[in-house]
């Protein structure tokens, strides 16, 4: 359930809430709004009568949340959250994404070696991208396929992003990768395929470092927002949603890239949600429109894979664009961004 507090509610009426809802064995977390602070009461609400937490001092309204998803809901939430990716500690600037400013993710599929990141990064930041990814585990279809150079390209991310003043993303795939991946990358990303891998979603929940969570081939709105929850509930409010086509029946395309999904979510949460037109299609020559699709429908970024020479990419080069056309794409999404009033 949520409880609404009045405007007028002091610190020490939030402070005695909060102890009243630990002491009563739930987990409390505090959303402070420009114009209200809301308190979730997360736990089996079975146990716990709204009247008394209605009977104490600075509290408005206590409200039961239908949905499954709680912390990620609206009514938990009603502005929009904003997430910022990057430790101004490492020297680099870091990148807000929500309220207007968008999340510009572009770079290959796969690291491969420093001199090919180091070409690519140059040319993406170049046309405006604001955070650089690349995998180092990546999840192949085929054990034979290129795995990923592991923490070796960890490193080169890190040094490739800290050259151009950009923070980096990067692909984490198991709980045991946690820790390494925290090391090095400024934002985790949960892949399709881990989408409900549980114990990965718990583990980057119990840090603090932005998590960019991407839709499961096979996934629901709701399936998607209840694994955010998973990250929200173990006290990370850093989550940003992707939207990366799912599985249907048409074939000319990767996947069916679910543009409704981005206002359909931003209906049912306040958390920020991003587009990936790359996996979604699997084809340069959709991409594009895509993209400029996903602004206008009010998506909050675009990720997008990039390879200065795709055939010789060692996973995704079909669907990868050049930096050439990269850079003319977001010509045409700059001018669509200050259509909606937001910026890159
Ligand atoms: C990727 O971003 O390289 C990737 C594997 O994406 P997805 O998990 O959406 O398939
Ligand atoms: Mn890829």
């Amino acid at each position: 359930m949520i409880i609404v507090l009045r405007p007028e509610s002091t610190e020490a009426q939030i402070q005695h809430i909060l102890e009243r809802i630990a002491e009563l064995g739930f987990k409390p977390h505090i959303s402070r709004g420009e114009l209200r602070t809301i308190i979730g009461v997360i736990g089996d609400e079975s146990k716990l009568r709204a009247e008394p937490l209605q009977a104490i001092p600075g509290v408005e309204q206590v409200l039961q949340i239908l949905k499954p998803y709680k912390l990620a809901s609206r009514e938990m939430r009603r502005e929009d959250t904003t997430v910022e990716v990057g430790d101004p500690a490492t020297g680099v600037k870091p990148v807000r994404i929500g309220g207007g400013s968008l999340l510009m993710i572009a770079g290959p599929c796969a690291i491969e070696s420093a001199e090919v990141l180091e070409t690519i990064a140059g040319q993406v930041k170049a046309a405006g991208a604001n955070l650089l990814r690349g995998g180092a585990f990546k999840p192949r279809t085929s054990p034979y396929a290129f795995q990923g150079l592991g923490e070796k390209g960890l490193q080169i991310l890190r040094e490739v992003g800290h050259k151009h003043g950009m923070p980096v993303v990067t692909e984490v795939m198991d709980p045991r990768q946690v820790d390494v991946v925290h090391r090095y990358a400024d934002m985790f990303q949960i892949g399709a395929r881990n989408m409900q891998n549980f114990d990965l979603l718990k583990e980057v929940g119990m840090t603090r470092k932005p998590v960019l969570l991407k839709r499961g081939m096979s996934a629901t709105v709701k399936d998607l927002l209840m694994s955010a929850e998973y990250i929200l509930s173990e006290g990370n409010p850093n989550v940003v949603l992707c939207e990366r086509g799912i599985k249907s029946f048409e074939d000319s395309t990767r996947n069916m890239l679910d543009l409704s999904a981005v206002p359909n979510v931003k209906g049912l949460s306040h958390l920020p949600i991003i587009v990936d037109p790359s996996h979604a299609t699997g084809r340069p020559d959709l991409i594009p429109s895509m993209a400029c699709a996903a602004l206008a429908a009010g998506a909050d970024g675009v990720h997008i894979e990039v390879h200065s020479c795709p055939e010789k990419a060692l996973s995704d080069g079909p669907q990868a664009l050049l930096p050439s056309q990269y850079s003319a794409l977001l010509k045409q999404l700059r001018r669509i961004a200050d259509l909606m009033g937001k910026t890159f």
